[in-house]
């Protein structure tokens, strides 16, 4: 027999054999050594060869697409032959794959309120990067946005945990498929578990103060949700909360995850959280006391700490860990590399793959996408744009032709992954190439206005772990020349199209803002435009909710387009020509100063009063806003059965009319208010909505039902329940008070 075949006859070798007893076969013959590198992920930019040959690592990350090729060579050649898991940061879209689709970026999806469709364009993400050998996607993110200058919103689904458990349901059921043995299949992750977005001050992976209540309250249901349908795996965040880094919150991890929730998958750290706990946190005073509390509290993948494999190793040799401490966690490994069928099939780079990445079916559901992320946001009825009509029009503003910032963070040249600048120009269409590309209209373009420049850190160009450190934004002057031009531009025009917002390195972690405002020449570029009477399109191509000068009150329209993907111009050009109907709606509420911070709509009730001394709380636009091109009306709410029971639903009709000349997709918002609380509770809080097509004139009876076990609040001692008593129903187009119908329930 050669020692090929002899390998081969070996048990878990088998694909006959259950995998529980393959799984037990290969831990049986795993050395040490081989058990707490399985535990590794390390970044495959780095030394291959040491991590694959020296390391034993179970699994890489940030692999181009050479590299790929090459670790499935090196795990090849290693004693046991286990194949490695690749996993990337492919949160919309494959964002480091040369040619991939692009879609906007979370947030952007959320504002569809879609959860279809974003299933859709994970279920299209998936066959992107199964195609490419990659395996496992770090996405979605499930944190709730609070403060607004934390750079890493855009990555959210918004600010509501209901939506957030929609979406992001649908995101790891595109995901996932039918089940790993598909080939299109590649693993979820719920991230980051939990209260990373708690920050203080917006500061990235600040310490989250939050109590446990509150965590039960609206930070951990849409994780719950997600570990209870099945994503196969959860990043553990940043964060300490109450002094404990999340990666040894036994609280969290243990009794809530893996116990209440009956938790099964497989938990992986942040980046290098196991060694921050050292250099950073400094609440361990070395890798081996570190990377032993990992392994006990429960971790499963060690996301790029490489010293925790001579942490875990000299942990056991005095004792602080068992030679089999690390076997449920390997095994739990091993079980996802069988049920993704590794070792039969490593899932390298397919054959024809470019024929699947960035295909254009791809881009037509990125297009619909698109479409769908957009908030009209303001029209005073000059939107839509005869685009029959000879019309002369101006874009102007930095981010009209600014291909790459459309694309937002995590993207091809957003600067996570060195192997690429960007996406291929011609994949995007800017907004300039959408407007121009309407026949008949005279297209003139000047930039109007610089954003910003960069200078070195004065602390240096890395931080203490190697990584850079970002660099910090100096904000351009505003230019006299350039305003002029535009001004010029304007005066010569019939309409502006105006488009601002910010850049990438405004955006990401790290990066967040201190305020909120349009950075550089932009607002004093916009105060000129709009001064020349000429109407003003306010195009606010921005990763996040910011806040807009005064002067836009003056503008014709605004449109938010959180960073819209390649489609995003051309997407943009059939919403302003109202080829398509506006239709999304703010995930997200917008400030009108950064000094309002927060300003989620489900805030909790009792404080003294709705106002600063010097400003309304008010947010400028709030969550679940968004107009159309037409009007629609809410009347005739009626609740079915007023006195309920705890088993039962609470079902309402109420009619919707489209009152307005143009079909409308209106988004039927509904909000429950629970009156008397044990404790303090959010005023009102989205539980479930509709999404209907109303021709012009119609007027349609839709119903609306939410289980009485969804009226549920936490309670003093952190037990989620329903209180009896009196609660509202409140259904309308958004959480704005005055625009929603309200009819009264009990519950007894
Ligand atoms: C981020 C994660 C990401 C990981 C890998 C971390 O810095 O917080 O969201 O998945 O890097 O790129």
């Amino acid at each position: 027999m050669t020692s090929q075949t002899l390998t081969e006859s070996l048990p878990y070798l088998d694909p006959e054999l259950p995998i529980a007893a393959r799984v037990a076969d290969l831990l049986d013959r795993m050395t040490v050594e081989e058990k707490v590198g399985q535990m590794l992920q390390l970044d495959a930019r780095d030394d291959l060869d040491d991590h694959v040959l020296g390391r034993h690592v179970g699994s890489i990350l940030h692999t181009s697409p050479e590299r790929i090729v090459r670790a499935n060579e090196l795990a090849s050649q290693t004693r046991l032959r286990i194949p490695l898991l690749v996993g990337e940061d492919c949160i919309h879209g494959h964002s480091f794959w040369p040619g991939a689709t692009i879609y906007p970026t979370q947030l952007g999806m959320a504002a569809t309120w879609d959860a279809d469709l974003v299933e859709q364009v994970a279920r299209a993400t998936a066959v992107e990067v199964a195609a490419t050998g990659v395996h496992w996607t770090f996405s979605p993110v499930l944190c709730i946005a609070r403060d607004l200058r934390w750079g890493r919103i855009d990555e959210t689904f918004g600010e509501d945990p209901f939506l957030i458990g929609e979406l992001a349901s649908a995101m790891v059921r595109g995901y996932q498929g039918r089940g790993l043995d598909d080939p299109t299949a590649i693993l979820a992750t719920a991230k980051h578990f939990a209260g990373y977005s708690e920050t203080q001050g917006g500061r990235d992976a600040s310490e989250a103060d939050i109590s446990r209540r509150k965590l039960r309250s609206w930070f951990l249901p849409p994780f719950e949700r997600v570990a209870r349908e099945g994503c196969r795996t959860f990043m553990l965040g940043y964060q300490t909360t109450d002094g404990v880094p999340i990666t040894v919150n036994d609280w969290l991890l243990s009794d809530v995850l893996r116990g209440e929730w009956g938790y099964t998958g497989t938990l992986i750290t942040d980046w290098d959280n196991v060694g921050r706990m050292v250099w950073e946190q400094q609440v361990q005073p070395d890798y081996v006391h570190a990377s032993a509390a990992a392994v006990r509290a429960g971790n499963d993948m060690i996301m790029n700490t490489p010293g925790f494999f001579q942490g875990a190793l000299d942990a056991v040799a005095n004792g602080m860990l068992a030679e089999d401490a690390f076997d449920d966690a390997v095994a739990r490994i091993l079980t996802l590399k069988f049920e993704l069928g590794l070792f039969e099939d490593p899932r390298l780079p397919q054959d024809g793959l470019d024929a699947v990445v960035g295909s254009p079916a791809h881009a037509a559901l990125n297009l619909e996408t698109a479409r769908r992320s957009l908030v009209l946001l303001e029209n005073d009825g000059t939107l839509p744009l005869d685009a029959a009509a000879p019309l002369r029009v101006a874009v102007v503003g930095p981010l009209a032709d600014d291909a790459q910032t459309q694309l937002g963070d995590w993207a091809g040249g957003s600067g996570q992954a060195g192997w690429l600048d960007g996406q291929p120009r011609e994949m995007i269409t800017t907004v300039l190439d959408g407007l121009a590309g309407i026949d008949g209209w005279t297209v003139t373009h000047a930039r109007g206005a610089d954003i910003l420049t960069l200078e070195d850190d004065p602390l240096g160009a890395t931080f203490p772990d190697g990584q850079p450190r970002p660099p910090v934004v100096v904000p351009a002057e505003a230019n006299e020349a350039l305003i002029a031009e535009a001004v010029a531009a304007a005066a010569a025009s019939d309409i502006v199209v105006a488009v601002v917002g910010d850049r990438i390195e405004l955006v990401g972690e790290g990066r967040s803002t201190a305020t909120l405002e349009l950075i550089g020449g932009q607002n004093a570029m916009l105060d000129a435009l709009i001064a020349t009477g000429t109407p003003v399109v306010v195009v606010l191509l921005a990763s996040k909710p910011l806040v807009l000068p005064a002067s836009v009150s003056g503008a014709a329209a605004v449109i938010w387009a959180a960073n819209p993907g390649m489609q995003g111009g051309r997407a943009l050009a059939e919403v302003i020509t109202g080829a398509v109907e506006p239709s999304g709606r703010l995930p997200i509420s917008f400030a009108r100063h950064v000094g309002q911070q927060p300003t989620y709509y489900n805030q909790i009730r009792g404080q003294h009063g709705d106002r600063y001394a010097d400003l309304t709380q008010s947010p400028a636009w709030a969550f679940g806003e968004g107009l159309s091109y037409s009007t629609v009306d809410y009347s005739e709410l009626v609740i079915a059965t007023d006195a309920l029971g705890l088993d039962d639903t609470v079902a309402a009709d109420v009619t919707v009319t489209n009152t307005g000349a143009r079909p409308v997709r209106e988004t039927v918002q509904v909000y429950v208010r629970d009156v008397v609380t044990s404790v303090s509770w959010t005023d009102k809080e989205l539980k479930t909505y509709r999404q209907i097509d109303l021709a012009p004139g119609e007027s349609r009876s839709v119903r609306v039902e939410v289980p009485v076990a969804d009226c549920s609040i936490v309670d003093a001692a952190g037990t989620r329940l329903v209180e009896p008593g009196e609660f509202a129903l409140l259904v309308g187009p958004s959480s704005r008070d005055d625009v929603l119908l309200s009819a009264a329930f009990t519950v007894s």
